[in-house]
């Protein structure tokens, strides 16, 4: 049985500050259930638009996306978030307050899981992303890599049916970034995770079944822009 969500998108257009920033331009995708796709672009060219759009944290202007066959406003919206997105952050998002251990627990509250499975669970997140010593540590005393690496193992925590990663290795070393990969990897493989991963670092875009390019608001195949 495969886990994971088939995302379509189809002809979404979003524009901001009155429509003088045209963030995305019909931008159409398809994503199986279980695929791993990088989304590369140069800044600016609708990534992390497109990602929030995907996680119900926006809504579109025009155009439609749909898990599994419903449209996305057609389903409760922080419902979907927690049951079937897990989202990295291009800036990890961490809430300050909360230790390692409280932030991986977070998507976990009010779904079921008494304290102890889920203290439990989030320590073995971050078991598997390196960072178990910290899990006292508070995100000011993180570097950034380590934060990422909480960010990871947070957006992780519900078992999500697809993952939306934004850059989630820019702030790594390539040694700490290849094992967040594995990581997300073996999720894919084991769990059969849909997986749409933003990057600009041509190794960790290779690591995907493919690669999609973002330019002009306009989703094209890697390589040269499919003309218009
Ligand atoms: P990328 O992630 O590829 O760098 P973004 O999706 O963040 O690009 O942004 C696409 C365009 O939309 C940029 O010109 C950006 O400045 C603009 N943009 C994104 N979010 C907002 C917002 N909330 N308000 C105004 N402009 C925005
Ligand atoms: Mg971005």
């Amino acid at each position: 049985m495969s886990h994971g969500a088939e995302v379509v998108v189809d002809a979404v257009s979003k524009a901001f500050e009155d429509g003088r920033i045209r963030a995305l331009e019909r931008a159409t995708l398809r994503l199986e259930p279980g695929e791993f796709v990088s989304l590369t672009g140069p800044s600016g060219s609708g990534k992390s638009t497109l990602l929030n759009l995907i996680g119900a944290l926006d809504r579109p202007d025009d155009g439609s996306i749909s898990i599994d066959g419903a449209t996305l406003d057609r389903l409760d919206a922080a419902e979907y978030r927690a049951a079937t997105v897990g989202f990295v952050f291009q800036f990890h998002n961490l809430i300050p307050t909360l230790t390692a251990l409280e932030n991986v627990q977070v998507p976990m509250l009010g779904r079921g899981l008494g304290r102890t499975a889920r203290e439990e669970r989030a320590r073995s997140l971050l078991r598997d992303v390196g960072l178990v010593q910290r899990e006292r540590s508070f995100p000011t005393t993180l570097s950034g890599g380590e934060r990422q690496r909480v960010a990871l193992a947070r957006a992780l925590a519900n078992a999500p049916r697809l993952l939306l990663a934004d850059e989630p290795t820019g702030s790594l070393d390539s040694e700490t970034g290849a094992q967040m990969l594995r990581l997300i990897e073996r999720l894919r493989r084991e769990h059969g995770t849909t997986v749409l991963l933003v990057t600009n670092d041509e190794g960790v875009a290779a690591t995907a079944g493919h690669t999609l390019r973002l330019l002009d608001g306009r989703v094209t195949p890697d390589g040269a822009p499919r003309s218009a």
